[in-house]
């Protein structure tokens, strides 16, 4: 059997790669894996972080959607014992079949790293860490606080199933090809408890998305816009004493989840 060489970066894939095992090995830290743990990856690329993982974690499933790398990685199997490598999408690999307690470590594909953070938010009932690169303005929305522009769906959303810090940021000069855009790394611990059953949490998600979807109108107004009836929404405002001028953007976390279970 040939093996294959290392296929050359696809863009449109978000193929940056990290060569800086400095980085690896901070990423890996913050994890804080356990020999007999499991650990999702997702997007492998030509493996740097896998193998890193692959010596601290006692099994690892690692997915990858471009097919030449996963052949790739495939014939560094030897370098991989506990690795099972799978060439998927990881939008659509069914992550809810992970063992509970799934610690996810991953140097996402940033041009769907917004829909794959609401897909493993999704599932925080398995994952009870995740540490994550992203793009810094990501990162940004995920730590913003209420009152700026950073602050939105993902920031509540987010903040509402985790604590959430920005570890470090990491320089264009540790990835090959280097992105265009700055990259940071962010540390999720999923909270014990959210306050909210699955229904609220329906509420709760669908209420943030109207409340956002008109940004430059008061939090009323956006409501109205998104088809909820003026009339509950004002006297549930005036109860929590929210005042129905106020913009989504200045809203807490805690404000959100008031409205969303008086509205229920
Ligand atoms: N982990 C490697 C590293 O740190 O060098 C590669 C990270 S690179 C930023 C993102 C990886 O995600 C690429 O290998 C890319 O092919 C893969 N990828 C892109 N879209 C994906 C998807 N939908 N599902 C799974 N992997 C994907």
């Amino acid at each position: 059997m040939s093996i294959p060489s290392l296929p050359p970066p696809n863009k449109r894939l978000g193929q940056n790669f990290l060569i800086d095992p400095n980085i690896v090995r901070k990423i890996v830290a913050l994890a804080e894996l356990s020999s007999n743990g499991h650990v999702l990856e997702i997007g492998p690329g030509r493996g740097i972080l896998t193998e890193a993982l692959s010596r601290a974690a006692g099994h690892v499933t690692a997915i990858e959607v471009d097919p030449r790398l996963h052949a790739y990685l495939n014939t560094k199997q030897a370098e991989l014992p506990n690795v099972e490598l799978v060439c998927d999408d990881a939008l659509a690999y069914p992550v809810e079949n992970l063992p509970m307690g799934t610690v996810v470590v991953a140097n996402l594909p940033y041009y769907i790293s917004t829909p794959l953070l609401f897909r493993l938010l999704d599932q925080r009932g398995r994952f009870p860490r995740m540490v994550l690169m992203l793009q810094d303005e990501v990162a940004d929305r995920l730590v913003a606080q209420p009152g700026g522009s950073d602050y939105g769906v993902l920031s509540v959303m987010a903040q509402y199933a985790a604590d959430i810090t920005k570890a470090f940021r990491v320089s264009a000069q540790c990835f090959r090809p280097r992105p265009d855009v700055a990259s940071a790394v962010v540390r999720l611990g999923m909270k014990d408890r959210t306050r909210l059953s699955a229904k609220e949490e329906v509420t709760l998600r669908a209420l943030v998305k109207a409340a956002f979807a008109h940004r430059r109108k008061t939090l009323v107004n956006s409501l109205r816009d998104e088809g909820y009836e003026l009339h509950p929404v004002i006297e549930t405002l005036k109860r929590l004493d929210i005042a129905p001028t106020r913009r989504a953007e200045t809203l807490s976390v805690e404000e959100f989840l008031q409205l969303a279970l008086a509205l229920d």
